[in-house]
């Protein structure tokens, strides 16, 4: 690209223009910085959690029913048997002393086993309550967070929503500023802007507003016997500089 000449007034709208790009990348920053984003990846996190405990504590719950009924089946049947046992004592079928003593055995050896297996049952049955408790805790947190998801995210649609109408704001004026640039102007303004992120600086007191260094007597000298439709660039960071009366020339 051969040097680009510009009328001072159009490398005053250069000026402006860097503002609105400023204001857009501020715009922009803040939208992907919002809080309630983070707030929000860290909360759908927490629900996966809770998602993967409940079922893991639906699945303890469904195998640990099971094993009650089984028990209950087993004391059920132990039951049973010593109804019998007794019914045959109560009947007086058995009088032979020696099946008589063999019955009462078993009948004490029923109620054993009837005793533990009321434990295991009752034992079980402590294990549920517990973890149904912990079902409940975990689906509390669940449809609590899902509450608290709710409120966040309509906190950060109106944040996002604001800022899209300030940048919306700052891109119709930035529009109005660019077509006041000639066409070639705005081309080098907008390699520069890619590269460097700001593409034009004010010449302010021998310094250079877009690195912030002063300028040396030789730039500067050279500056000052450039014509004012010439558009100068700054030695160190590339940027077009732009004269104003503030330029200290
Ligand atoms: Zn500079």
């Amino acid at each position: 690209m051969g040097p680009v000449k510009a009328s001072p007034e159009s490398q005053l709208h250069l000026l402006e223009l860097a503002e609105l790009d400023a204001e857009l990348a501020r715009l922009d920053h803040r939208k992907r910085g919002l809080p309630e984003i983070a707030e929000l990846a860290a909360m759908e996190a927490r629900t996966g959690e809770l998602k993967d405990a409940v079922v893991v504590t639906e699945t303890e719950l469904g195998d640990l029913a099971r094993e009650e009924s089984r028990a209950e089946r087993d004391v059920e049947q132990v039951r049973t048997r010593i109804d019998r046992d007794r019914g045959r004592l109560d009947a007086g079928q058995v009088s032979a002393a020696r099946e008589l003593a063999s019955l009462q055995s078993e009948i004490e050896s029923l109620r054993r086993r009837q005793g533990d297996l009321e434990e295991v049952v009752l034992e079980l049955m402590e294990r549920r309550e517990g973890l149904t408790s912990r079902l409940d805790e975990l689906t509390a947190e669940r449809d609590r967070l899902g509450t608290q998801m709710t409120t966040v995210a309509a906190r950060r649609d109106a944040a996002i929503s604001e800022i899209d109408e300030q940048a919306g704001q700052a891109s119709g004026q930035r529009k109005e500023v660019a077509a006041e640039v000639p066409a070639d102007l705005l081309k080098l303004y907008e390699q520069i802007r890619d590269a460097r992120g700001v593409g034009a600086a004010m010449l302010r007191a021998g310094r250079c507003q877009g690195c912030h260094l002063n300028l040396n007597t030789v730039d500067l000298n050279q500056i000052r016997s450039s014509a004012p439709d010439e558009v100068v660039r700054c030695e160190e960071c590339r940027r077009i500089l732009v004269r104003t009366p503030e330029s200290g020339l």
